[in-house]
C-alpha cells in the first residue's frame, strides 16, 4: 500500500502550513502563535475536544472514531519548537526572526500531525479513539515532560503513544525504527574547581585549580575507557573550560568545566554520575583544593517499546514497502518523558539528502509528506480497524 491518496490532495495545503511556520519559528515555551495556530485549525477540522495550555503552550485534541467498541486510546504526538540558529537557507520562506530556526523540523512534524488529524477527523475509519498531542520546547526545554506532568495520559486516558522524527540522510519517505533503547539520556554538569589563587612565579604558594581541571578533563576519560563495560555506549564529553582570571601571571582562584554525558541505559547513567562526583571530588583533594559538583540529569534514555514498535515498523512497510533498521543517536529526545509513562514507539521519515538538523542550512523536506501523515493515519487504522 503506497500513501494514502487523500494526503497526496492535501499536500498543497499541508506544505502552506508547514512553511508558514518555518517563516514564524518560536522557541522552547513561547510556541505562543504556533499553539494558537494548531488550536485553531483542530477546531475548524471538528476535533471533539481542543485543550490549550497543557505543559504551558502545549496543546491536546481528541478525535474519536465512529465507533469505540475497542476502548482504545492512542496518543499520537508532534513538537513545534524552533531552535536558537540564526537561519541561512536563503529560502523565500526563511525564518523572519532573527536567531530563531526551525532547523530540526519541527515545523514539519506539527504540519504532518495537522494533516493527519483533519484527515481522521473527516474519516473517522477507526474503532477507539486518538488524541493528538502537540508539544512546545522539545529542544531542551522538556516540554514533554511537563505535558505528563500536568497529567496529560490519565487526563485524556492514552493507553500508547507515537512520535516522529525527520531524518536528513535517509531517502524521502522511507522509514527506520529500532526497539529498545533508541536515544541517549543527555545528562549535563558544571563543576568549579577552588583553589588558592596567586602570582603564577609562585605556584607552591597557590592550589591550582588549572591543574586541578585539566586532570579532571583527562580522568573523566576514563569512565569509557575504564568503568563502563566495553559494550555499552557511552559518551564524557567536557565541552568548556574557564577561568576566573584571564591574566598571563596569575593562577586563577576559581576554574568551571562543564559538559555533557551520554548514555543509552539506567546503569550506565547512574554509574556516570557517580564516577563524575567521585573524579571530581577525589581529584581536587588530591590537590589540595575542593570542587562544587553540580550534575543535571537531562532527558532520559527513550525507549521504544517492543511490540508497538514491531507495529510501527509494519505500517511503516504497508506504506513504503520497508522499514529499516535504524541506528541508535547519542542525540536526546524529550518524547522520552512519555515513553517512560506509556508504551509506544518512535519512528524516523526520511528527509533527502539535506543538511543535518541543527544546520543553518537545514530545510524540513515536503516530500516527505504524504508518507508521515500516512503513517500516522495508519497507525490509527491498522491499530484500531473500523468495525
Ligand atoms: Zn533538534
Ligand atoms: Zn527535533
Amino acid at each position: 500500500m503506497p500513501v494514502k491518496n487523500r494526503f497526496a490532495e492535501l499536500l498543497p495545503e499541508i506544505t502552506e502550513w508547514r512553511r508558514d511556520l518555518h517563516e514564524n519559528p518560536e522557541i522552547l515555551f513561547e510556541t505562543h502563535r504556533t499553539s494558537a495556530i494548531v488550536a485553531e485549525k483542530l477546531e475548524a477540522f471538528g476535533c471533539d475536544e481542543i485543550v490549550t495550555g497543557i505543559g504551558r503552550t502545549g496543546v491536546v485534541a481528541v478525535i474519536k472514531g465512529k465507533s469505540d467498541t475497542s476502548g482504545k486510546v492512542i496518543g499520537l504526538r508532534a513538537d513545534m519548537d524552533a531552535l536558537p540558529i540564526h537561519e541561512q537557507t536563503g529560502l523565500e520562506y526563511a525564518s523572519k526572526t532573527d536567531g530563531a530556526m526551525h532547523a530540526c523540523g519541527h515545523d514539519g512534524h506539527t504540519a504532518m500531525l495537522l494533516g493527519a488529524a483533519k484527515y481522521l477527523s473527516e474519516t473517522r475509519n477507526f474503532d477507539g479513539t486518538v488524541v493528538v498531542i502537540f508539544q512546545p520546547a522539545e529542544e531542551g526545554g522538556g516540554g514533554g515532560k511537563e505535558m505528563c506532568d500536568d497529567g496529560m495520559m490519565e487526563r485524556f486516558g492514552i493507553q500508547e503513544v507515537y512520535g516522529m522524527h525527520n531524518w536528513p540522510g535517509k531517502p524521502v519517505g522511507s522509514f527506520a525504527i529500532r526497539p529498545g533503547a533508541f536515544f541517549a539520556a543527555t545528562d549535563t554538569f558544571e563543576i568549579t574547581f577552588e583553589g588558592i589563587g596567586g602570582h603564577a612565579a609562585k605556584p607552591n604558594e597557590t592550589v591550582d585549580t588549572l591543574v586541578m581541571a585539566s586532570q579532571t578533563v583527562m580522568t573523566l576519560q576514563t569512565i569509557a575507557s575504564r568503568n563502563a563495560d566495553p559494550v555499552d555506549q557511552i559518551v564524557v564529553s567536557v565541552t568548556s573550560i574557564e577561568s576566573s582570571s584571564k591574566a598571563f601571571n596569575v593562577i586563577p582562584q576559581r576554574v568551571t568545566i562543564r559538559g555533557t554525558v551520554r548514555t543509552l541505559s539506567k546503569d550506565m547513567r547512574a554509574l556516570a554520575e557517580k564516577r563524575v562526583t567521585e573524579i571530581c571530588n577525589g581529584t581536587a583533594a588530591t590537590f589540595g583544593g575542593s570542587a562544587d559538583v553540580n550534575y543535571i540529569l537531562g532527558y532520559p534514555v527513550m525507549v521504544n517499546s517492543e511490540d508497538q514498535t514491531a507495529f510501527a515498523a509494519e505500517v511503516a512497510a504497508s506504506i513504503s514497502g520497508d522499514c529499516a533498521d535504524a541506528p541508535l543517536v547519542m542525540g536526546g529526545e524529550d518524547f522520552a518523558f512519555m515513553l517512560e509513562e506509556r508504551p509506544g514507539a518512535y519512528i524516523l521519515v526520511g528527509n533527502g539528502d539535506t543538511a543535518m538538523v541543527h544546520h543553518p542550512e537545514y530545510n524540513f523536506n515536503d516530500d516527505a509528506i504524504p508518507a508521515g501523515c500516512s503513517w500516522w493515519a495508519e497507525i490509527v487504522e491498522q491499530r484500531m480497524p473500523a468495525g
